[in-house]
């Protein structure tokens, strides 16, 4: 059985020494006798993978002392609601910067149950680009600035998040978290649902600032509170075990194999390969992005008609790639390229461009 080259947005392609690391250990783990899937989450076996799991995050994002990590559910759609429930009080409100539609069901869902202002928004030029930071413009002491560091759908990343003094900014990085470095510290909280860049999906990564967790109301879900998940370790009711030992996997995987420092470079190598293929294709190829709002993990170009989309999304399945296909609001061709994302995959796609453009350019 030959594996594809998988450029799911997401559920997205994992680590093959990874999923052969959980088929070896699937029917006796660390000799239970039975799966991580059986196992009681009140085992010792899986209280280890639990706090191995956010040691890892920890280490691999050198997230600072004062920051917990936890492992929720419901994805990153739960934590829309979570975020202003747990952040804004009845007298404040949250300002959102809109960079793509995810940025937008963040800001909508906050919308029904906290006062939200727009900072920012590059909506009228289709979310082609990041705003500048001069663009952004916060209103009076708000309880935090949303932003989403990479914009799945568009193809566009924050190449260095803005300065915005004391304001506490949340980051939603469900697409790029572990892809690159960066300073945890300039953010108040942090959410990943794990599917595109850390693991299956089924559970979502939070990290926190603790003085945060000091002022959560009471009066909200008891399974959206971010305390109450912090004081029982992400063990306050059943986690979704098997995801959490596979998000386990993938950070070991990432830390044997050079951590974020190479992660960046290999990123950043496997984007360039097939930005260079769209910028001297002679106009065959067209970014959808701002070349300096360019994601590294999501790449999003056109070509010169929608019947050559459909003929490329069709023969590149045909030559061993999956999901290129574009998303429906912004049409064209996807290649999602995270961390789990080969060399060789890319320039397996890369080569498939150039004889698609030769013979029919
Ligand atoms: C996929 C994605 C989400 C939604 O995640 P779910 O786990 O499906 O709720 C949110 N934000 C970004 C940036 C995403 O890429």
């Amino acid at each position: 059985m030959e594996r594809i080259f998988n450029f799911n947005a997401g559920p997205a392609t994992l680590p093959l020494a990874v999923l052969e690391e959980a088929q070896s250990e699937l029917l006796n783990f660390k000799g239970t006798g039975m799966s991580v899937m059986e196992n009681s989450h009140r085992s010792k076996e899986y209280q280890a993978i639990n706090s191995e799991t956010e040691a890892l995050v920890k280490e691999l994002l050198s997230v600072p002392e004062n920051y917990r990590v936890l492992f929720l559910q419901g994805g990153g759609s739960t934590q829309f609601a979570a975020v202003p429930m747990n952040l804004v009080s009845s007298d404040s409100h949250a300002d959102y910067i809109l960079t793509g539609a995810w940025a937008e069901k963040a800001y909508k869902e906050a919308s029904k149950f906290a006062k939200t202002n727009v900072a920012a928004s590059t909506k009228e030029e289709n979310y082609t680009r990041i705003p500048r930071t001069d663009e952004i413009k916060l209103s009076k002491d708000p309880a935090y600035v949303h932003l989403c560091s990479n914009n799945t759908i568009f193809g566009t990343q924050w190449q260095a998040f803005p300065d915005l003094g004391d304001v506490p900014l949340v980051g939603d990085m469900s697409s790029d978290i572990m892809s690159r470095r960066f300073d945890v510290s300039k953010f108040a909280l942090i959410y990943a649902g794990t599917q595109k860049n850390l693991g299956p999906a089924g559970v979502t990564v939070v990290i926190i600032r603790k003085d945060l967790l000091d002022s959560i109301p009471t009066n909200i879900p008891t399974m959206l509170r971010y305390d109450i998940h912090s004081k029982n370790d992400s063990l306050y009711n059943t986690p979704p075990c098997f995801s959490v030992y596979m998000v386990n996997l993938v950070l070991r995987w990432l830390k044997n194999n050079g951590g974020l420092v190479a992660a960046e470079k290999r990123n950043a190598e496997k984007a360039a390969l097939i930005y260079d293929a769209i910028d001297y294709s002679e106009g065959f190829y067209r970014g959808h992005a701002v070349k300096d709002s360019r994601s590294l993990m999501n790449i999003t170009f056109r070509l010169p008609s929608e019947e050559l989309e459909s003929k490329f999304a069709v023969e590149s399945i045909q030559h061993g790639m999956i999901g290129l296909k574009g998303h429906r609001s912004v049409g064209g061709l996807r290649a999602s390229v995270y961390n789990a994302m080969s060399i060789e995959g890319c320039m397996a796609l890369v080569d498939f461009m150039k004889v698609f453009q030769s013979k029919n350019g």
